[in-house]
Parts: structure tokens; sequence; C-alpha cells
């Protein structure tokens, strides 16, 4: 049977980073796109529940900090003040919702089609929306993203979850974050900063698993040295309602059952493709093994003109990698010739934490690159010290960078950094090191100085740590 409902060139599914990104860009070229979001606000996670609304926080954390610091630095009258949470909460909220029409008003200026609802695929080239219409397309692009993981235990329905935490009117006094990838540590560094207490659940000894040592080690000697309670090797067992809204979690270390009463209990353990309601059944797509849609380099799944990409695929999930997916795919579907292979290229991806101090990695771990180029192949150059900024502090924040160089040549393969500004410090260096830079042309650029980058370029046989 004919189609009977509108045909599109492109159909985009969710209508954050990628999606956004991937529909302007085809729409640039000419293609009749459509793009459906089911949240009823655009933006995605990045904008509403993400990346964007947690730089607010962090950056009023800093403020905290440096109000903090500021006795020391000579402001005698600068010293403990009040945070009005639930004020900053709501002024955010309306930042929020001016970015989500700046972003309706983006898609209308380039002509691509909004469509309010939750789309579900009916075949490999339709979907509908549950009203029955179905809508066409010669290409569709899943582009879903991810949402938070709640274990299953008893109560867990009293802790709330990254998009929680953003919703919350006021700062709870006691916090417990279970969990120690990036956004649980992120979250936790805020709370305390802002003053409640906060203890972080971890499974193992450590935080931050999959960065290398320099930034996890520093960064939770760091936190146990500013307050924070890491609880290690902990299982969380049940949550329980105690009294005056205080929760109980009962929880076992090294093996050893325990409990300790909370206001705010804060699931950080992962997330997972947003599949739910999506029926990719209907349209062939496959999953892996962790239940991530399936698509290859040039982000193509299975089925023919389905393309996915961005938090759905699993691989590097990060705004700016979803929204490079999603341009150069369409580059490559609707743009000239000159772009019929383009791709995005997932090697070497920078990534920053915005914790206390901020902390930044691009490239290889140490135990990555001993395995890619043989620990025989390798110079490692560690550099530890405290930034200027701590010269009038009592506390010195610590700062430490680390560079892995491979081969003969010393090819710069893995940049660490931790310390105050990494977050900025590290966007440039990346550069560098994708151009296949050699220590040799670190050590030939003039250093800026006193920074604390300075150090990148200034690292001699002296910080050389023999593997
Ligand atoms: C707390 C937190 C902090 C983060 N901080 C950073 C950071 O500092 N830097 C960084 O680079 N990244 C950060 N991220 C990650 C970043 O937000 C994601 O990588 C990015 O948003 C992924 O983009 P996406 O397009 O794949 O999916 P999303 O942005 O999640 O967009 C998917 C959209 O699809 C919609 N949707 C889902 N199902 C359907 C359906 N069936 N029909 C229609 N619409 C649907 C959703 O409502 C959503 O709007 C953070 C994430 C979190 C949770």
């Amino acid at each position: 049977m004919p189609p009977t409902g509108k045909i599109y060139d492109y159909l985009v599914i969710g209508g954050g980073s990628g999606g956004l990104a991937s529909a302007r860009r085809a729409a640039s070229y000419g293609a009749k796109v459509g793009l459906i979001e089911g949240s009823g606000r655009l933006g995605g996670t990045c904008v509403n529940v993400g990346c964007v609304p947690k730089k607010v926080m962090w950056n009023t954390a800093s403020i905290a900090e440096a109000i903090h610091d500021a006795k020391e630095y000579g402001f005698p009258e600068v010293g403990p003040t009040t945070f009005d949470w639930n004020t900053l909460k709501h002024k955010r909220d309306a930042y929020i919702k001016r970015l989500n029409g700046i972003y309706e008003r983006n898609l209308e200026k380039d002509s691509v089609e909004y469509i309010s609802g939750l789309a579900s695929f009916v075949s490999g080239n339709s979907v509908t929306l549950g009203n029955g219409e179905e809508i066409h397309a010669k290409k569709i692009l899943i582009a879903v993203g991810g949402r938070p993981t709640i274990p299953h235990v008893p109560g867990a329905e009293l802790g709330i979850d990254s998009d929680g935490f953003f919703d919350l009117e006021h700062q709870p006094k006691r916090v417990a974050v279970v969990g120690t990838g990036y956004i649980g540590v992120e979250l936790a560094g805020i709370f305390h900063a802002l003053g409640s207490k906060v203890s972080i659940f971890s499974r193992t000894e450590e935080i931050l698993r999959p960065f290398d040592p320099i930034i996890k080690d520093t960064l939770r000697k760091e936190m146990i040295k500013i307050g924070v309670e890491i609880v290690p090797h902990a299982k969380v067992k049940s949550l329980a309602k105690a009294e005056n809204n205080a929760i109980t979690l009962n929880y076992a270390s090294n093996g050893q059952d325990a409990s300790a009463e909370f206001d705010t209990v804060l699931w950080a353990i992962g997330r997972h493709p947003n599949l739910k309601s999506l029926a990719l059944d209907k349209a062939g797509v496959t999953l892996n093994n962790k239940g991530y849609v399936v698509a290859d380099e040039y982000q193509e799944t299975v089925i023919p003109e389905v393309y996915a990409l961005g938090d759905v695929c699993g691989i590097e999930q990060l705004t700016p990698v979803a929204i490079a997916a999603g341009r150069r795919l369409s580059d490559r579907l609707f743009g000239p010739a000159q772009f019929k292979n383009a791709k995005l290229d997932y090697r070497n991806v920078p990534s920053v934490i915005f914790s206390h101090p901020t902390a930044g990695a691009v490239g290889l771990t140490e135990a990555q690159a001993i395995k890619e180029y043989g620990v025989e192949n390798l110079n490692v150059y560690v550099s530890e010290f405290s930034g200027m900024y701590n010269a009038m502090k009592v506390h010195k924040t610590p700062s430490a960078f680390k560079l892995i160089c491979a081969g003969p040549e010393e090819k710069v393969v893995g940049i660490h950094i931790v310390g105050q500004g990494s977050d900025e410090m590290l966007q440039g260096f990346a550069v560098a090191l994708k151009m296949g830079a050699t220590k040799a042309d670190f050590d030939s650029t003039v250093a800026l100085h006193p920074t604390s980058a300075e150090e990148l370029v200034t690292l001699t046989k002296a910080n050389l740590k023999k593997l």
C-alpha cells in the first residue's frame, strides 16, 4: 500500500545534541527534514538535564570556593555566607527554557519541521506517534539518547537520579551519591562545595575507574582531604524511609553491614539507551549485548537507510561527539560529493570532568598505551605541583599532569591533567595530540608564564617516570 501520510527525505527521532545537529545540517543541503521530540522540550539531555544546568551548578560551586578563599587573599569581610539554592534553581530553569525556545526557532529558521510526540517504528521507513498517523521517510535517524539507570534494590524509588538533581528545590544537608563515574563525582563535588555533607559509595576502592590513575588517584585523595566521605567496596542493599523525611541507606562495605541516614540519595550508577516505546524490533534494528543500538563507523544500522548515533550507541557519550557524528552523517547523505565518505573519527576524543579541581584527558591511558605500544616503547612524563593560585592559601589544591609518549620520536599519545583550569587547558592540547605532536614539539613551544599549563611544555628528564 502506498504511504498516505507525510514523506520526508530525512526523519530524525530525538531532538537532543545529535538529532538537532544532524537535522539542521541535512536541511541546509535542501533535504526535507522532520524532527520528532518526545519530551516536549528541545535540546535533549545536555541542555535540559546534563552539561548546561550542570555547568551552571559547577560555576555556582566555584563561586562558593572563591568566597571561601577570599579571606586568605586579603578580603577579611568576605566569609561564610548563605546560599539560596531555590532562587538559583528557578533562574537556571528560566535560562534553560530560553534555550529551548532558541532551539525551536533555529529549527524553524532552518526549515526543519518540528514534530512533538513519542515516536515508535512501524517499519524500517515509517514511524507513528501513536495517533494512528504514519510518518514515512526515505532515511531515518535514531538519536534518542540515554536515561539514568536505577538499581533493583528495595526502596530504590526513594532516591533520585541525575535528572532529579535538577528538580531539587532545596539543598539537602546530607547527601549519598551512589556511583563514581564522572556524573557522580561532579554532582558530589557541587553538593560538597555548596555545603552539603557528602558520602560517595564506590563498588571498588576507586572513583572514575576508566580514567588514568593520575586523575583518579589525585582526585580521590583530594576529595577525602576536603571532607567528602568515600565508602569503598560498597554494595547498597536497600533504602527505607526514616524520620523527618530522611532516608536510611543500608549497605555493606568491605563485607560489613552498615546503615546511614541521608536527606537525599542520588543514584549515579550509569546510563542505558532510551529505547522504551521506540519499538525497534518493528524496524529490525539490532542491539549489542549491553542493549545499545549497533551502528557501524558510518552510523549505519543493519537496516538500510536507518542510522543511529549519540548516546543510544553507547560510544563516547558526550555532546560534541553526538553533534559531530550527526553533522558528518548529514554531510555524507545530503552534502556535496566531497563529503561522500564523511564520518566521525572516534579516536582521541577529549573529555573533561567538572570536579574540584577539574580534570581532563585525551588519548590513551597508561594501561591502554602499554597494551598498544608495549612498555619498552613508552616514555611517561609526570609533574605534580600546586598551581600559583594556592600561593596565598593554606589548603593547596593539587595539580598533576601526565604525558604519555610512544616510540623513538616520542609521539604524544596520551595527556591526562588534573588541577585548576584543566577543563579550559585541554582543548588546545587535544589539537596538538590529534595532529601527531611529539614531545619535541611540546618542548619547542615557548611557555606561558605564570600558568599551570606551562608545566606541559616544560617537562624535562627529571619528570620522566620509568614504567
Ligand atoms: C548529568 C549529565 C551531565 C553531562 N555533562 C556533560 C558534559 O559536561 N559534557 C558533555 O559533552 N556531555 C555531557 N553529558 C552527556 C550529554 O548530555 C550526552 O552525551 C548528549 O546529550 C547525547 O546526545 P544525544 O543526541 O545522543 O541524546 P540526547 O541529548 O539525550 O537526546 C535524545 C532526545 O531524544 C528524545 N527521545 C527519546 N525517545 C524518543 C522517542 N521515542 N521519540 C521522540 N523523541 C525521543 C529525548 O527526549 C531526548 O530529547 C552529560 C550527561 C548527563 C546526564
